[in-house]
């Protein structure tokens, strides 16, 4: 079955440490900058989420990418990309609703979340189990559906 990543916004204290965990994972340095996961801060009203790839199910990233560097892992179910292949249009980036993709400018590539093969760093380090790796069955889907298009909402505000 399916597995998500799920982000409980009311758990995250924006202590950080799920983007130190995955910079580490995926790069050997404590540098958040080079995480795949962002930590979203909204001060002013106490609220803050991790934003990660979602794994859309019908993957908008997959779809424009001229090269064919975004697939879907079979065993994870994860999106994943081929350093090889990214050109670094960029044209995911663009396409995500979520802002989930990240850029790296020394490499001129893609970075995003891969879910560390099965095992993800965030969520094996979240002091406050704010991420967790569940069974996708229809209720959950729904749940990270309906977050998705809160968040999709409050991007859209930030961005204006
Ligand atoms: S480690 Fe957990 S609590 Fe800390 S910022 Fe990340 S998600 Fe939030």
């Amino acid at each position: 079955m399916e597995r998500v990543l799920l982000v409980d916004p009311d758990k995250c204290t924006a202590c950080r440490i799920c983007e130190l965990a995955c910079s580490a994972k995926h790069t050997g340095a404590f540098n958040p900058a080079k995480s795949r996961i962002t930590v979203e801060t909204f001060l002013e009203d106490n609220f803050f989420f991790p934003l990660v790839c979602q794994h859309c199910e019908n993957a908008p990233c997959i779809e424009v990418c001229p090269t064919g560097s975004l697939t879907r892992n079979p065993d994870t179910q994860a999106v994943v990309v081929d350093e090889s292949k990214c050109i670094g249009c960029r044209m995911c980036q663009i396409a995500c609703p979520f802002g989930a993709v990240g850029y790296s400018a020394s490499e001129r590539k893609i970075v995003k979340c891969d879910l560390c093969g099965g095992e993800p760093e965030c969520v094996t380090f979240c002091p406050w189990q704010a991420i967790t790796l569940i069974e996708a069955d229809d209720a959950v889907l729904a749940k990270r559906r309906a977050f998705g298009a809160r968040l999709k909402e409050a991007m859209k505000e930030v961005k204006v």
